[in-house]
């Protein structure tokens, strides 16, 4: 690649890019993309990358799909914007009937902006001031797990808990508490991933015990704490947790923003909690917040489903009990239809099933490459998102296996030293092979 690329010069000089030290770019290159073609992006060169992680976890069914760009045009033909105050028009509907039906109508109220950190506030927000519609104003106190991210915002900031993120912030930020996460790793000896599950519940049992009175939610990614680095944990954990919320009258968000629509395998990856035969099953969160892959990764969407019982808290003639929280491009016409474009894709092609035959060989692909290599510890699967962490000292791991991913066609970005795949739902098995393959070179080539 061309490092004197026009293009690349004026991108720095005139671009502030996200989550990036800029100055790092005087030495690894920006990469110039000029098309996506499925799971491949295509730089300037005509380089093919395989798009492992999904573009930051939004991407489903691969870029530039047909099935979504047709309906898209043609809504752009028809209406590309109007206010949702006072509006209304057919895509935001028929999406907030059919996510509704999704949660089998236990959460029938759909409230949107565009990013996830805003969905991540208006949850809280929401929760906070459904309390306080009914009459207990004190609890106004949240909280998360250890190594949660639900975003970046000022707000969300407050139940984040990354070192990175937050830390140069903290006197802006009124801090949630922290309780420990059941992170599958932290195991001891002789214990399972249910008896660590029962182990932290009993650590939020305690602090619900306490604080309850000033406590409006519980906020957690359901079963993988993505930005943490891929933290897989036991649906106990949330089951427990859901039946703690209950009794001591706190709300439960479910932050699906990255593990919803299909990542862990399911639709929501609560089903995975909800269909138990347990005692508690069938519980589902108050709210649950969804970004990311449910526009198909095509444009900014995020939304927050809520429960009747939260909605009728706001039902009055007051407008002080409303929920006053707007977005200028709330519920947009093009967004919305690209999602409804995304849910056809699920209903169409079964995609739910026939992950399972894609996961089932990711999992397997990995295991033969990675499964017995020294450097290679607890590796773990969820779904369509599989991850390994590598023994090393070097500081730089990450920026290291990226670049010598990149030589070998393939986009992978570790999180510190865990290495993730979360490929598009159309990869075939020559590119889980192409992936995979990729990877183990990357991973050979970085740690020299
Ligand atoms: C990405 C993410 C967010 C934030 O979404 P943005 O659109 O980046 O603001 C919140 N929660 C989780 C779990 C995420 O993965």
């Amino acid at each position: 690649m061309s490092v004197h690329s026009p293009l690349l010069t004026r991108s720095l000089a005139a671009v502030w890019h996200p989550c990036t030290q800029m100055k790092q770019h005087e030495t690894l290159p920006l990469i110039p993309i000029v098309r996506g073609e499925g799971p491949w992006l295509i730089d300037a060169d005509g380089r093919r990358l395989l798009d492992g992680i999904s573009s930051w976890w939004v991407n489903l069914f691969g870029h530039c799909n047909p099935r979504i760009n047709e309906p898209l045009r043609a809504q752009l033909e028809t209406l590309e914007h109007v206010m949702l105050a006072g509006f209304t028009h057919p895509p935001v509907v028929e999406l907030s009937e059919r996510l509704a039906a999704l949660t089998g109508h236990r959460l029938g109220h759909a409230f949107y902006a565009s990013d996830g950190a805003s969905a991540t506030e208006i949850a809280l927000k929401m929760s906070m001031h459904s309390w306080r519609n009914r009459g207990r104003p004190g609890k106004t106190r949240f909280v998360s797990l250890a190594g949660s991210y639900h975003g970046e915002t000022v707000g969300a900031l407050a139940v984040t808990d990354v070192a990175i993120f937050r830390d140069a912030y903290a006197p802006l930020v009124r801090m949630a508490s922290t309780v420990p996460c059941p992170d599958a790793r932290l195991a001891s000896s002789g214990e399972d991933p249910v008896d660590l599950a029962r182990r932290a519940a009993s650590a939020l049992e305690a602090c619900l015990a306490e604080s309850h009175d000033e406590i409006a939610a519980l906020i957690v990614e359901p079963l993988v704490q993505g930005a943490a680095g891929m933290v897989m944990y036991d649906p106990e954990y949330l089951r427990l947790a859901r039946a703690l919320c209950n009794r001591y009258d706190v709300h439960l968000i479910a932050d699906e923003i990255a593990v919803g629509c299909g990542r862990t395998g399911s639709f929501f990856a609560w089903e995975q909690v909800a269909d138990s035969t347990h005692e508690t099953g069938g519980d589902w969160p108050d709210f649950i917040c969804l970004s990311k892959g449910i526009s198909g990764g095509y444009l900014p969407l995020s939304l927050v489903l809520s429960t009747d019982a939260v909605y009728d808290s706001f039902y009055a003639d007051s407008s002080a009990r409303a929920f006053l929280h707007s977005h200028s491009y709330t519920g947009n016409p093009l967004a919305c239809r690209a999602a409804l474009a995304t849910l056809d894709l699920f209903e169409q092609d079964d995609v739910i099933v026939a992950n399972r035959t894609r996961s089932a060989l990711l999992g397997k692909l990995a295991h033969e490459r990675f499964g017995s290599r020294p450097e290679v510890e607890h590796l773990r699967q969820r779904g369509m998102i599989l991850a390994f962490d590598v023994k090393t000292a070097m500081k730089d791991f990450s920026t290291r296996f990226f670049r010598a991913a990149l030589d070998h066609g393939v986009l992978l970005r570790p999180i510190g030293n865990t290495v993730y795949f979360m490929p598009p739902y159309v990869v075939e098995e020559t590119e889980l092979r192409h992936l995979i393959n990729g990877a183990a070179a990357a991973l050979d080539a970085a740690l020299v």
